[in-house]
């Protein structure tokens, strides 16, 4: 098997129409033989501004969903979007004079925005999560409420739900709230994970070491490149290439069971997508 008989889908990259290389890096993206895209939202402060109230939320959507379509142009596949509201909003709102709650209550009006764009077909799925980074117990408190919203509006539209979170392998309590929300722990997808979680489904940063071990583990994955479309950072987080790369590589290892977990099944089993008819080379 070589990577021209899998579909080859990168879980988590964002294309930035403004100030990114946008439909460039998709093409970059199908040159190395990708083929499916999940197009994540930017923040809103790097993509328009600091969103306050639900107008912005919708242009930086509106903006992604473009983004997604115009990438599907490009490819053999196709691209989808997935929206939803950086956990890091929290902070920026706080710095400027909002309570946690009242920035809690902006940042879960975003999630229901999104979860409306999911109901009426226009978005894959969601994104949610909590800071990566330490925060004072008041804001961390409000961002696990964000996310719980997340949960339930996930449950509601039906859809998967992206987290950005903390480091760590043991999200078994993040998934039980998503359960006790309503939302099967397989319709929740931590990015930026490595090789070994617990809890909700694994999206692997393309990298060797944790590929490996995620293939040794033999649980459900995705791979991803988070590629950020920064013209001040080419290349980060991973290049647009990189998730073909890793495919060719895992393929010439004979991991073509991988392969198909990552690129067919577990797409199937947590968006309900179908990557193989969905491809016309
Ligand atoms: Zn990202």
């Amino acid at each position: 098997m070589d990577i021209d008989d899998t579909p080859v889908l990168d879980n988590h990259l964002h294309l930035d129409p403004v100030n990114g290389r946008n439909v460039a890096a998709a093409e970059e993206f199908a040159s190395q033989g990708g083929t499916h895209l999940l197009v994540l939202n930017k923040p809103s402060w790097h993509l328009v501004e600091k969103a306050t109230d639900e107008a912005i939320f919708r242009e930086v959507f509106d903006l992604t969903v473009e983004a997604a379509a115009t990438a599907t142009e490009v490819l053999d596949g196709r691209a989808w979007p997935v929206l939803g509201v950086h956990p890091a909003l929290i902070s920026k709102l706080v710095d400027d004079g909002y309570t946690p709650p009242e920035a809690r209550d902006i940042m879960q009006t975003g999630l229901d925005v999104a979860a409306e764009y999911v109901d009426n077909g226009d978005a894959l799925a969601m994104k949610s999560g909590r800071p990566h980074y330490d925060v004072d117990d008041a804001v961390w408190e409000a961002s696990n409420e964000v996310m719980c919203h997340g949960f339930e509006r996930a449950a509601d539209v039906g859809c998967a739900i992206q987290l950005h979170t903390e480091g760590g392998e043991d999200f078994e309590a993040v998934a039980r709230w998503a359960e006790d929300r309503g939302l099967d722990r397989t319709q929740v997808v931590k990015h930026y994970s490595g090789g070994r979680l617990r809890g909700p489904v694994k999206s692997v940063l393309a990298d060797k070491d944790e590929l490996e071990i995620a293939v040794e583990t033999d649980d459900p994955f995705l791979m991803e490149t988070d590629y950020i479309d920064d013209p001040d950072r080419p290349g980060a987080v991973l290049g647009p290439k990189t998730v073909p790369r890793r495919v060719r590589w895992l393929l010439e290892n004979g991991d073509e069971d991988a392969v198909r977990t990552a690129h067919v099944e577990t797409p199937k089993a947590v968006y309900g997508i179908d990557t193989e008819a969905t491809l016309e080379r």
